[in-house]
């Protein structure tokens, strides 16, 4: 007995699905999800870079701003201490008054230094932390770049793998009837699967059970001959029955 062209139909169908379960691991590789985490990994520490270098910043105004107001007290000071000792005040009341300006000049410079220490040491942890986020970062972009080459190589793989099945889809498509090609065209885009094998009572796309009268009609209606002419769908999912 010659092979019913159906047969062919699905070698077609394999093809077809052969091709979508490539086009799904082409998008859904695990490399992707990973790059996608990576680089919202680097989104995080890019935010919390721009976060510290602002607190640096204001650090750093504030420093500068205290440096010259010690500089400001610390000149004070001295030019009152320069006027004590150039002998050129003789009054000792007076001496003592510059005295106590001194001490309190003094005492304001020793409490802006201290603060400056402080902010010192903040901009010291924060540029800690800041090449902390460097070496993430650093590290980071470094596994963004592999993920990248990994997916690119998956999906060279990939693609070479569907020119095979659709080469191999297209030689078999090629020995059918245009009709049944289209039809099976139709079918498959509107119901996700153009053709199943019809195995005892049962639709192999959507594995329900076909109505025994109706496969018995199916079946003598292909022995009497055509079997090309009478395609048979399933009424459940609509794919064209291929008849064992
Ligand atoms: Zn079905």
């Amino acid at each position: 007995m010659a092979e019913s062209p159906l047969e062919t139909l699905l070698v077609v169908q394999d093809h077809d699905t052969g091709a979508d379960r490539l086009r799904h691991r082409r998008e859904h590789l695990d490399e992707r999800a990973e790059l996608t985490a990576v680089e919202a990994k680097l989104a995080e520490i890019d935010a919390g870079r721009s976060a510290l270098a602002s607190r640096r910043a204001e650090i750093d105004s504030n420093e500068r701003r205290i440096g010259d107001e010690v500089a400001s007290i610390a000149g004070k000071a001295t030019g009152v201490e320069r006027s004590m000792y150039s002998g050129e005040i003789s009054s000792p009341r007076e001496l003592q008054a510059m005295q106590a300006d001194v001490e309190q000049l003094r005492k304001q410079q020793g409490l802006l230094e201290d603060r400056e220490l402080e902010l010192m040491e903040a901009h010291e942890q924060l540029d800690a932390e800041m090449s902390d986020l460097d070496v993430a970062r650093t590290a980071g972009a470094e596994e963004a770049d592999r993920l990248g080459r990994v997916i690119t190589e998956h999906e060279a793989a990939i693609d070479s793998e569907l020119v095979t099945e659709f080469e191999a889809r297209t030689a078999a498509a090629a020995t059918l009837p245009t009709e049944v090609v289209t039809t099976y065209e139709k079918v498959r885009k509107a119901n996700g699967v153009g053709a199943a094998r019809l195995v005892g009572m049962s639709c192999q796309a959507c594995h329900l059970t076909v109505p025994s009268t109706e496969v018995d009609q199916m079946r003598r209606a292909a022995f009497a001959g055509d079997a090309t002419g009478a395609m048979n769908f399933c009424d459940n999912c609509g794919a064209i029955l291929v008849l064992t």
